[in-house]
């Protein structure tokens, strides 16, 4: 799903949020709804070893159907994982910062639907369609 995409679906919870809680709570809900792709991104500096920098020509690398790695199948998104949610509850847990709490939110938002979207394409498109590895301990295991 595409950052766009995830911004349009976080605008709704966002006001809720913003309303219901503090506009804080509710831009830091949608901001990390978003920016959890951000892994895409030093994804794509890995890929090309460090030689796409500039965030347009790095989308347009992701989007290509040329791209060297097929990035939404076999690659680790670091910010997509269970470990890096086990974190962000262990910063709260000791923190107690409330806006640790609304990336929590975002990110089961983000995760939630990009989940959707796999499961649309599996069934819809193609079985042979993969969720991301949505741990880093079984990543690195298997
Ligand atoms: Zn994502």
């Amino acid at each position: 799903m595409l950052p766009w995409e995830h911004f349009l679906l976080g605008l709704f919870p966002m006001i809720h949020l913003w309303q219901a809680y503090t506009p804080v709570f509710g831009m830091t809900f949608l901001l990390s709804s978003v920016l959890i792709d951000f892994d895409h991104y030093l994804l794509i500096l890995y890929a090309t070893k460090f030689r796409v920098w500039d965030p347009r020509k790095a989308y347009n690398y992701f989007k290509s159907r040329n791209g060297k790695l097929h990035l939404h199948i076999d690659a680790l998104f670091i910010f997509h994982t269970i470990e890096f949610l086990v974190v962000l509850l262990l910063i709260y847990w000791f923190t107690k910062w409330t806006f640790v709490l609304a990336v929590v939110f975002g990110w089961i938002y983000h995760l939630f639907f990009d989940m959707l979207e796999v499961t649309y394409f599996k069934i819809r498109h193609n079985r042979r369609h993969k969720y991301k590895p949505l741990s880093l301990i079984w990543y690195l295991v298997k």
